[in-house]
């Protein structure tokens, strides 16, 4: 990965995230966390690219790719996956169901209270650990 002369100021959570998988900051990871914290409407790795771009223009795609990877790796990004669209990606890190609006595209976030999320998991057979539990929805919005 090609290095930066731009020395961002560190980001807290990033930087120990990433030390604590082993990994390192780089402006590039720095800038792409930073997108996704700025704007979250779950944008797919070609948006966070276009967005990324406008700041950093000599960036990758590839880069971008193996950026949000990163942050998905250390637990500071959740890759959200519906049937048929490519990835999106999230840093809402609260335990959240996501509803997809099929006629606006647009995916929300919906709080999951972890009451709700211990009776989810209770349906399991005993002998089934789940680590997580994911909820999407598909409909509309009347907004
Ligand atoms: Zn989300």
């Amino acid at each position: 990965m090609a290095s930066s002369p731009r020395t961002a100021p560190p980001s807290g959570a990033l930087n120990r995230r990433l030390a604590d998988s082993g990994l390192r900051s780089t402006p590039q990871r720095e800038l792409i966390y930073d997108v996704l914290l700025r704007k979250r409407d779950h944008p797919t790795a070609d948006e966070v690219f276009v967005r990324v771009k406008t700041e950093m223009p000599t960036i990758s795609l590839a880069t971008v790719y193996n950026g949000l990877e990163t942050l998905v790796q250390c637990d500071l990004v959740r890759a959200v996956n519906f049937e048929r669209g490519p990835t999106r990606y999230c840093p809402n890190l609260r335990p959240h169901a996501h509803f997809h609006d099929e006629r606006s595209g647009a995916t929300h976030d919906i709080d999951l209270p972890p009451a709700l999320i211990e009776h989810v998991k209770a349906i399991l057979p005993p002998e089934y650990r789940a680590e997580a539990v994911e909820i999407s929805f598909r409909g509309s919005t009347s907004r």
